[in-house]
């Protein structure tokens, strides 16, 4: 069996690890650094339902595994503020954090990112916004956020692909680490599906979502401590743009919070898609679940907004396992509509039946996600998650009218499975020796700019620890 030897092996090459691999290798040029990714390099990433509309369920999924991640497609808005994408300001503090924002937005900026920031200079426009949201009993959470545009992101990566490689950085792709070999407490290599055995001073895991549940089998075989997460589970709202006009001009990205009157439950408005699409995103074992997206270019620009609400679930004792949770309602749609996304007007969500072929051809809005299956959300979720969505649309249309219009469609299963917290300290150090947990797989954080944040910062305490 072949084996080898390096200093620092990152497992996972999602934004997370590419930026742990970026400040290793410019700080110390010498270190041994690996990427073990289970997905392709990021040139070779092709998702063919971007041309043919069609998803083949690759497998691993080109949206979600190689190289950037499930970075590299994403729409690319990097949130400017620690108050939003992770939880990075309770582990390192909210100035700490906020200055490690600042330097991964430097690194983007550096390899390209559009120089502009949305939600900044609009003082006016945001207090009447504001008023509004209040008005609602909707909290308003401001975030500057630089957005990069799926196409721009993506070619971002690739110069960081580049650069990691020039600089010396081992990337292997199209390999996953099956197993973390541990001895006396303390993590000494990696087992890989080739057969490879690597040994490491120091291991990161930045496995992403898409590797939440492997990392989950692996605390529990090795040990780790962890402690249960949170799910959220919601829908996509698409509407016309002229709906949130107002919004997406002065904040880009609305992030408002609400705690439902019937349920106090909290819901909130996430990854807001001017003239953006919505798109389908597969997990391991092809369960599609809804996103949206939108191109910076104005050729493939649509007249339509799309953005997430979802429902926080947290779970008590004696249940553990929120990802499944999440998952099964996510099968209850694909199992209604043959695999596909489930879409559903408003106006039929609100009197409990299914849309039809027929009533969505009617519609004046026109689906952005060709293959949606038009359906009855009432069938996979549970009444409290249904009554949660209906009271948070009609909060929102307070702030920005027409989103409670008939027509406003509404896909689902959008899922964001954070579960499994990994049990770090201020060194994302877990409670095997020389085995960190970064990133979204590990429950820290939840979007680009963060998960960016976490690698420079992990980087940083390994330097340390080996300086
Ligand atoms: C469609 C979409 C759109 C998004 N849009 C935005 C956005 O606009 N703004 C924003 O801030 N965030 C967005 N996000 C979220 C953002 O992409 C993630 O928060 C971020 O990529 C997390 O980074 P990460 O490094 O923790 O994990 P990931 O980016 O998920 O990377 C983890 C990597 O680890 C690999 N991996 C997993 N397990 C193994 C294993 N056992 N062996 C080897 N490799 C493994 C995976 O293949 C993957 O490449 C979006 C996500 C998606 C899917």
């Amino acid at each position: 069996m072949a084996t080898k030897n390096v200093d620092v092996l990152i497992i996972g090459a999602g934004p997370g690890g590419i930026f742990c691999a970026y400040e290793l290798i410019h700080k110390r040029p010498d270190l041994k650094v690996m990427i073990v990714e289970k997905g392709r390099s990021i040139e070779k990433r092709q998702c063919p339902k971007r041309t043919t509309g069609k998803c083949v369920g690759c497998k691993p999924c080109s949206i979600t595994t190689g190289f950037a991640g499930a970075g590299a497609f994403s729409d690319g808005k990097l949130s400017l503020s620690p108050d939003v994408g992770g939880t990075l300001p309770d582990i390192l503090g909210y100035d700490a954090a906020t200055k490690l924002i600042n330097e991964s937005d430097e690194i983007y900026l550096s390899f390209g990112a559009d120089k502009s920031v949305y939600g900044i200079n609009k003082e006016e426009q945001i207090r009447d916004i504001r008023r509004k949201a209040i008005n609602a009993n909707l909290k308003l959470v401001e975030c500057p956020i630089r957005h990069l545009g799926t196409e721009e992101g993506y070619k971002i990566y690739s110069k960081l692909q580049e650069h990691l490689t020039e600089k010396g950085v081992e990337l292997k792709f199209n390999t996953m680490v099956e197993k973390i070999l541990v001895e006396d407490g303390a993590a000494t290599g990696v087992c890989t599906s080739d057969g490879e055995t690597i040994y490491a001073k120091e291991i990161v895991s930045a496995v992403g979502r898409e590797g939440a549940d492997w990392f989950r089998a692996q605390c529990e075989e090795i040990g780790i401590e962890t402690k249960p997460g949170t799910v959220d589970v919601g829908v996509r709202v698409e509407v016309r743009d002229e709906v949130m006009q107002s919004l997406n001009e002065n904040l880009y990205e609305a992030k408002l919070i609400y705690h439902t009157k019937t349920f106090d439950d909290k819901v909130r408005t996430f990854c807001t898609n001017p003239s953006g699409e919505v798109a389908t995103e597969y997990y391991e074992g092809g369960l599609a679940v809804v996103n949206g997206h939108a191109y910076k270019s104005a050729e493939y620009k649509t007249n339509n907004t799309n953005f997430a609400l979802l429902v926080s679930k947290n779970f008590t004792k004696p249940f553990k396992t929120p990802i499944e949770y999440g998952k099964k309602i996510a099968e209850l749609a694909n199992m209604l509509c043959d695999g596909k996304i489930l879409v559903q007007t408003y106006g039929d969500f609100k009197r409990g039946r299914r849309t039809t072929d027929e009533r969505l051809a009617r519609n004046n809005l026109i689906p952005t996600l060709k293959d949606a299956v038009p359906g009855d959300l009432s069938l996979v979720f549970p009444h409290r998650i249904m009554v949660d969505l209906d009271e948070m649309i009609q909060a929102l249309d307070k702030v920005t009218p027409g989103i409670a219009s008939e027509e406003t469609l509404l896909y689902g299963v959008e899922v964001k499975f954070y579960s499994n917290k990994v049990i770090v300290n201020k060194d994302f150090e877990t409670s095997i020796k020389n085995l960190r947990a970064i990133g979204d797989g590990a429950g820290i954080t939840r979007g680009l700019q963060q998960a960016s944040a976490n690698g420079l910062c992990v980087a940083r305490s390994i330097l340390e620890k080996m300086s």
